[in-house]
């Protein structure tokens, strides 16, 4: 068996044995009755950021969805393939969630593929085009972060700002939270710390 099959299945066989029977209950009651999570979360992909580890999630608590840089796109009306927003659509309308978090994270390569331009034109990949959709934190935080260093970091917190105000773009989400029925909330993980920090309503972050 190759080594990256190996890692797969020995990984499952522990979790059968293991993390499952724990929680057999849980998996058969989730399997029969459906999902009720009141948590979605927008993250990275990366590898280092597993929102159910972090928030030590039980199955069936967090609604995850994970793409490059944890953006929200903007709500657009055309007749692309938004997977984001299919997500995001379907936690709130169907799943009724109570609370959106959006989770950036340290040394992201998406935030610094922004920054060292990928998306600007011309545009040549997948990636490039995705993260382009932080062109305008990254010009915010260009102009307003005069030491290089920082701004990889600035834009990981100004990406979260902006993901959270492209939330109100989608009109079931703005109704939601007109009704009072759902939450915003930025989010931060550090790796080298394992700190978590939150959002104030001002978007200030700071450690819980
Ligand atoms: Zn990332």
């Amino acid at each position: 068996m190759s080594n990256w099959k190996k890692q797969l299945v020995d990984g499952y066989y522990a979790f059968r044995d293991g993390e499952f029977i724990k929680q057999k209950a849980l998996y058969e009651e989730l399997g029969t009755d459906g999902q009720a999570p009141a948590v979605m979360l927008i993250g990275c992909a990366d590898s280092r950021v597993d929102p159910t580890d972090i928030f030590n999630a039980y199955p069936g608590e967090m609604f995850v969805a994970r793409n490059v840089a944890n953006i929200v796109p903007p709500c657009e009306d055309d007749e692309a393939y938004h997977g984001t927003s299919a997500a995001l659509e379907y936690a709130v309308t169907v799943l009724k969630v109570k609370v959106i978090v959006v989770m950036g994270h340290e040394s992201c390569g998406g935030v610094g593929g922004c920054l060292a331009g990928m998306g600007d034109a011309p545009i040549e990949n997948f990636v490039g085009s995705w993260v382009s959709l932080l062109n305008p934190a990254r010009d915010k935080v260009v102009a307003t972060v005069s030491d290089p260093d920082k701004r990889q970091h600035a834009l990981e917190l100004e990406g979260v700002r902006q993901s959270l105000q492209n939330l109100m773009t989608f009109p079931f989400v703005k109704a939601a939270i007109e009704a009072g029925d759902l939450s915003l909330q930025g989010a931060y993980f550090s790796i080298t710390k394992a700190e978590l920090h939150m959002a104030d309503k001002n978007g200030e972050f700071h450690p819980v």
